[in-house]
């Protein structure tokens, strides 16, 4: 791994982020991830949502042993993506598709993920979870971003715009769903905007 290029890659990663309203992870937020990854040592990873590659490239960085698969859906951002891996020199740790996640053929998946870092659409938390949770073997980790909302998680469903509400309420269903799964041992940590730990029993 260059140094300097990982680096360089990453500044303009944030600036593209800034300048084009990119919900990449903030610094708190990431650094509690990545605390947990390295508890865990997870060898594979799957990310739904890359957005422009930032966490994953920070969990590449962070997790030297580490191979991640991630998906992202929107064109512009899947190319940016590609190109800010390639800038880093980090081709061969990070595999990018571009396609819908909830559409997308789990075959080109080469079988199971140590860890799943869930991070699109935040209404559709339930949907990724059905989809992907089977490629999570027993004491693997299901890690969701977002689950505070910026706040409106926690705040009553009319104080919430008309526009968001669907999303809240999925959110809290899953949330609550994930809370009671017999299946799963999940731990809810407030660091940035919610990070919730989902490991499989
Ligand atoms: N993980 C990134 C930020 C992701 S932002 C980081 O922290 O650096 C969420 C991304 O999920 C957006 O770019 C959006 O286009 C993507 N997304 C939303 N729904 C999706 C879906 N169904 N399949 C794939 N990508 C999706
Ligand atoms: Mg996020």
């Amino acid at each position: 791994m260059n140094h300097e290029a990982v680096d360089s890659t990453l500044s303009a990663m944030k600036e593209n982020a800034r300048l084009n309203h990119v919900p990449i992870m903030e610094d708190e937020g990431m650094a509690q991830l990545l605390q947990l990854l390295e508890q865990q040592k997870p060898v594979r990873i799957l990310e739904i949502g890359s957005a422009i590659g930032y966490s994953a490239m920070r969990m590449a960085i962070g997790l030297p042993e580490a191979v991640i698969d991630t998906v992202e859906r929107d064109e512009k951002r899947y190319e940016d993506a590609v190109q800010f891996i390639r800038q880093a020199g980090m081709e061969d740790r990070i595999r990018i598709f571009h396609a819908d996640a909830l559409e997308f053929d789990t075959e080109s998946l080469s079988g199971s993920y140590d860890a799943i870092f869930i991070d699109a659409a935040k209404g559709q938390y339930e949907r990724f979870f059905e989809k992907y949770e089977k490629l999570i073997d027993s004491g693997g980790t299901i890690y969701c971003d977002n689950m505070h909302l910026n706040g409106s998680i926690e705040i009553p469903i009319e104080q919430v715009p008309k526009r968001n509400r669907t999303m809240v309420r999925n959110l809290r269903k899953f949330r609550a769903n994930m809370l009671e799964h017999p299946a799963y041992h999940t731990v809810l940590h407030d660091t940035g905007d919610g990070l919730m730990v989902c490991t499989k029993k």
